[in-house]
């Protein structure tokens, strides 16, 4: 989908308001009553209609009636906005240009800042799969109302900045985080290709070892990555070396799976290296003797799943995310085979939480990509020369 930040070239300070006080009521509840805007916005009956109509005009909420009551959502494209505008406002962004990739779960887009300098802006959007059959499997999203895909989007954006920054401080080769706002993660933009699109390289070998390396060097602070597989890691393209990126899964070698998870990423690499470059070895690491020869030797400091732990990234909320993501993949794995069939019938009752719908809405304007900054200045990234 597109990054719905078109036509906003300026917000007035009360659509500002209701717009906040809709992501506001969203907290706690999927459709929030008119009403509730009102109060929450303190502003005057009619004005927030008004409002309500012209936010919803541009796809920044969109309204939903349902059985109970009426009221408004917040949109995918109003989630982003709000980021953005965080962003712009503390001046680590500027202005948006082209998609560069579109993930299960993310997307991707190059933006800049005054400056011109290019990053990346990471848009998480948990819940776009399969959002309603992971509630149906696991009923801790129905006691806790809040677990909606801003909540879940939000948790994981918060997680990867928390990990990608503990990395690239301790010299581990990610892209250097710049901000996190919502839902969106601002980093460094990477001149690579995904492994993925490398047919050829100098020395598998030697590529080979440093990608193993890396799995244990992780593992020695305290880490797995949990998706080390060809389309998280990018090889420069200048140099060669690789890049690792897409951290909302990491997780700690003293997981209760740690051992199932570094042994799938090494099996990854293994994998891709015997059917991409033909090359097979006989060595690689092992998860019991990794954390043997590890273990201690850097000191007590560099556990970098307890820095992460405390940098304000809780523990709670990682427990959350992750069981949501747990959720997705059994979701997904039933769905390959022959999940489908008994799918339909039986729930309809929350029926009024489609977060697909308001993607196909607001797609459709043209490619205009913008940020309001300060007052509404409109700015529009036009990407140099590759
Ligand atoms: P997802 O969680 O959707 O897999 P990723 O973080 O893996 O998202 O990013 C998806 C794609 O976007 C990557 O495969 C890569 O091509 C591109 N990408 C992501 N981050 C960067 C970056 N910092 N620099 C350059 N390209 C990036
Ligand atoms: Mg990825």
């Amino acid at each position: 989908m597109k990054l719905d930040a078109t036509d906003l070239r300026y917000i007035t300070s009360e659509e500002f308001r209701v717009l906040t006080a809709v992501e506001m009521g969203s907290k706690n509840h999927e459709v929030v009553p008119t009403p509730l805007v009102v109060q929450i916005s303190a502003l005057r009956n009619g004005g927030v209609n008004k409002n309500l109509g012209s936010l919803a005009k541009r796809n920044l909420v969109a309204k939903v009636q349902n059985a109970r009551y009426d009221g408004y959502r917040l949109t995918y494209g109003g989630y982003d906005y709000l980021a953005m505008r965080a962003l712009s406002k503390r001046d680590t962004m500027y202005s948006v240009g082209n998609q560069i990739g579109v993930g299960k779960e993310s997307d991707i887009y190059i933006v800049a800042n005054h400056e011109g300098e290019e990053m990346v802006l990471k848009l998480h959007r948990l819940g776009r799969v399969s959002f309603r059959s992971v509630k149906e499997k696991r009923d801790y999203m129905g006691k806790r109302k809040s677990a909606s895909w801003m909540y879940m989007s939000r948790l994981a954006a918060q997680k990867e900045y928390a990990f990608m920054k503990v990395l690239y401080e301790h010299g581990f080769p990610v892209p250097r985080p710049v901000d996190q706002a919502r839902h969106t993660i601002l980093m460094e933009f990477i001149d690579a290709y995904p492994l993925r699109q490398v047919s050829d390289v100098a020395s598998p070998g030697a590529l080979y070892s440093t990608l193993m390396d890396l799995i244990v060097r992780f593992a020695h602070a305290g880490l797995i990555h949990g998706d080390y597989n060809e389309f998280n890691i990018l090889i420069r393209r200048e140099t060669g070396e690789p890049v690792v990126i897409d951290f909302p899964q990491m997780v700690s070698t003293s997981h209760a799976n740690a051992e199932f998870y570094f042994n799938r990423d090494v099996e990854c690499i293994r994998r891709f290296f015997r059917r991409r470059f033909n090359y097979e070895s006989k060595l690689y690491p092992r998860f019991k003797s990794t954390m043997k020869e590890g273990g201690e030797q850097e000191g007590p400091g560099f556990r970098l799943d307890v820095v992460v732990a405390a940098s304000g990234f809780k523990k709670s909320d990682q427990k959350v995310l992750e069981e949501y993501m747990e959720a997705v993949k059994e979701t997904e794995g039933g769905d390959e085979d022959e999940d489908d069939s008994e799918d339909d019938g039986d729930d309809d009752e929350e029926e009024e939480m489609e977060e697909e719908e308001s993607d196909d809405d607001g797609a459709a304007d043209g490619e205009a990509q913008t940020v309001a900054g300060d007052n509404g200045a409109l700015a529009r990234h036009h990407p140099g020369p590759a």
